[in-house]
């Protein structure tokens, strides 16, 4: 029986089941981390990140301008402004170079964003927010099975988020995880889960009564969502071949064409491992990245932009700050970049019509 109806079949459709402890131990292994809990979604594990962090109005929390709204919106709605920082032009990751000048009396955290699942200089990061005494958050939602180092990305932070949306490559529809590298924080984590009652506590018989304790909201998925999830995560090494197989297609295949054509393909540092979770060519400008959407569209090949800076969005304006340098990097970046199809079912004749229909494009 597939998990799914075994999962129905169960009768047991409420979080916290069978199948959530099953997904759960799968990540906590991954990752090497004492506590995974799933989520509704990555955005969700991130708010709980700002209610664990205790943030208060005005307080401050140094992230890249070129990362998905979630990053930034979880830490806004605890009244925290989001500090935006700028991106290394080679991984476009946030640049490890600038987070410290934004750090103020006021600095609670540094998010970090691994893009496409390439890790930022988690050694630098890590040193600076250990001496001015902030703490590190990873929004990993890209970097499940990378690493730096030989490290796992998500095993940094000492909080981590996952994203199980559909577009990652686990997925579950919609669903998240938070990973906690602290323990000290896996008590309060679960109550804040919980509606911010000891209700876990209470069906592990710790507790004859569960109560109201804390702040906090309703972030456990159904277990019929963590039975696909099991599913997708005891097949990852599969879903992970696969991928691979695009991204270095597409890499090889269009690396003579990129170079004479003053297109940037990936960086990928030797001390990092991805897991291929997107793959883009960065455009010389913004005519070509909109020509280039185009003549893919005509070829039926879809083809996107990505992230468009969080710093000039208005409620990046409303509700946060930009680095006193500015973001000309991630401004940059957000005109150029394209994405080409990748995902696991993606076969070897379409991953070769794609690249056809790239070389077919002439720069302008
Ligand atoms: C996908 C994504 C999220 C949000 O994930 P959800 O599970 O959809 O909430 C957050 N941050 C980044 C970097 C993402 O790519």
């Amino acid at each position: 029986m597939g998990y799914l109806a075994e999962a129905l079949s169960q009768g047991f459709t409420s979080g916290d089941g069978p199948f959530t402890r099953r997904a759960s131990g799968i990540l906590r292994e991954m990752l090497g981390a004492g506590t995974a809990l799933l989520t509704t979604s990555c955005t969700h594990a991130l708010e709980m990140t700002a209610i664990l962090l205790d943030l208060q109005p005005g307080d401050e929390v140094i992230m890249p301008s070129f990362t998905f709204v979630s990053t930034a919106n979880a830490f806004a709605l605890r009244g925290a402004v989001p500090v935006f920082a700028d991106c290394r032009p080679d991984t476009l990751n946030v640049d490890e170079r600038l987070i410290e000048a934004e750090i103020t009396p006021r600095t609670k955290a540094i998010v970090v964003v691994h893009y496409a699942g390439v890790s930022c200089r988690m050694d630098a990061i890590t040193e600076i927010a250990g001496r001015h005494g902030v703490a590190v958050v990873e929004d990993n939602a890209h970097g499940l099975g990378g690493s730096y180092r030989g490290r796992p990305l998500g095993s940094f932070g000492r909080m981590a988020t996952q994203s199980f949306h559909a577009t990652k490559n686990v997925q579950c529809g919609e669903g998240g995880a938070l990973v906690l590298n602290d323990p000290d924080l896996a008590a309060r984590a679960e109550i804040i889960r919980e509606k911010g009652t000891n209700r876990s506590q209470f069906f592990r018989g710790q507790t004859d009564k569960y109560r109201w304790l804390d702040i906090g909201s309703s972030y456990l998925p159904s277990d019929i969502l963590a039975a696909q999830l099991t599913a997708q995560l005891e097949e990852f090494d599969t879903i992970q071949l696969r991928r691979h197989a695009v991204w270095n297609a597409y890499h090889k295949g269009l690396a003579d064409w990129a170079a004479s054509n003053e297109v940037s393909q990936p960086v990928v540092p030797d001390d990092c491992a991805h897991p291929a979770h997107l793959y883009y060519l960065l455009l010389p400008d913004l005519r070509n990245q909109q020509a280039l959407i185009a003549h893919l569209a005509e070829h039926g090949v879809q083809a996107t932009f990505h992230y468009q800076p969080l710093h000039t969005a208005p409620a990046g304006l409303r509700y946060g700050r930009p680095a006193a340098a500015g973001c000309p990097t991630t401004e940059k970046v957000a005109d150029r970049l394209v994405r080409l199809p990748l995902f696991a079912g993606l076969s070897e004749t379409d991953t070769a019509r794609v690249i056809e229909a790239v070389l077919s494009y002439e720069v302008i």
